[in-house]
């Protein structure tokens, strides 16, 4: 199949026309990180062609799991409508690599009949939809907040690669966190309900939008208090904790996608001037912003997220 490339600096050409770079803006941030850009008011920000709102006047940059390695343009238009360029340089995270045993009680997850596989496929098609998220104004601040009333540390699973009975393969795009099951889920910030369904892998899921292009998922949940449509408030129940779907035992599957990329929940949990920032140094004003080398922002792959 023909590849059709779109060149990432023709879509900026467009997107950051007549922005002067006024030193070298630059930040470095690993593959499923997030970068940020404070101090400047920010109003509005671009990166991958896309253009999207700050959040409480700053800019953030989502890094998708699965980027390559390689530098980015990146703006920020201030509140005067003044832009500013920089680069977000992307570097290789180390994820681990899990092997793990499935109980035969769960073997039709890895051996799913012909009906399960096109229920699986339906149901991917349908969550490819929402997984952009809106363009609507951000519901949201950082920190978000906690999924949960106590959130136990996750096992650092974000990003693991996990082998199943040794054959079947499994990117983890998401943070399992160790809740008693029957645990209230909370919604991390206001937003949207936008699918609320008991789904083949991820059990009985909740995905909530919260604008500016961040959806929240949970995953795995016995029990659902939402459906799509209703409108919901940071804190408020989203439904259970569970082991539905392709689950071991009971745990919270929390996902996010920002722009569409997949990154670590942990981040956005955290104090977000624990960010990469995009540092301003006089060392490196005169050097050259690099253009974004890689047409494809990042590589897509429909790996299930559970
Ligand atoms: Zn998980």
């Amino acid at each position: 199949m023909n590849r059709v490339r779109i060149s990432t600096s023709i879509l900026f050409g467009t997107l950051f026309v007549g922005g002067t770079v006024m030193a070298a803006n630059i930040v470095t941030a690993p593959q499923g990180g997030v970068a940020r850009w404070a101090g400047m008011a920010a109003s509005e920000c671009g990166v991958y062609g896309k253009r999207y709102a700050a959040v409480d006047a700053v800019c953030y940059y989502p890094v998708d799991i699965r980027t390559k390695p390689g530098s980015h343009e990146i703006a920020l238009w201030d509140q005067d409508g003044k832009q500013h360029l920089g680069s977000l340089r992307v570097e290789k995270a180390e994820f681990p690599k899990v092997e793990m045993e499935l109980p035969e009680s769960l073997d039709r997850f890895l051996n799913p009949s012909a009906d399960e596989t096109s229920r699986a496929v339906a149901e991917r098609a349908e969550i490819e939809k929402i997984l952009g998220g809106s363009n609507d104004a951000a519901k949201f601040s950082l920190p978000l907040g906690t999924p949960a009333a106590s959130l136990p540390k996750s096992s650092d699973d974000f990003g693991s690669e996990r082998l199943f009975n040794k054959e079947h393969k499994s990117l983890h795009s998401g943070r399992d966190y160790p809740v008693n099951v029957g645990s209230a889920v909370k919604a991390v910030a206001d937003g949207t309900v936008v699918l609320a369904a008991d789904h083949f892998y991820a059990g009985n899921s909740v995905y909530v939008d919260h604008g500016d292009g961040l959806v929240s998922m949970n995953f795995h949940l016995d029990s659902i208090a939402v459906k799509a449509g209703d409108e919901v408030k940071r804190g408020q129940t989203l439904g259970t904790v569970g082991s539905t779907g392709r689950a071991t035992g009971p745990h919270l599957h929390i996902g996010l996608r920002w722009l569409g990329k997949r990154i670590d929940p942990a981040l956005l949990f955290d104090n977000p001037t624990t960010l990469p920032s995009v540092s301003d140094s006089h060392a490196e004003a005169e050097r050259k912003i690099e253009k974004a080398e890689n047409a494809e922002p990042d590589e897509g792959d429909s790996t299930i997220d559970d």
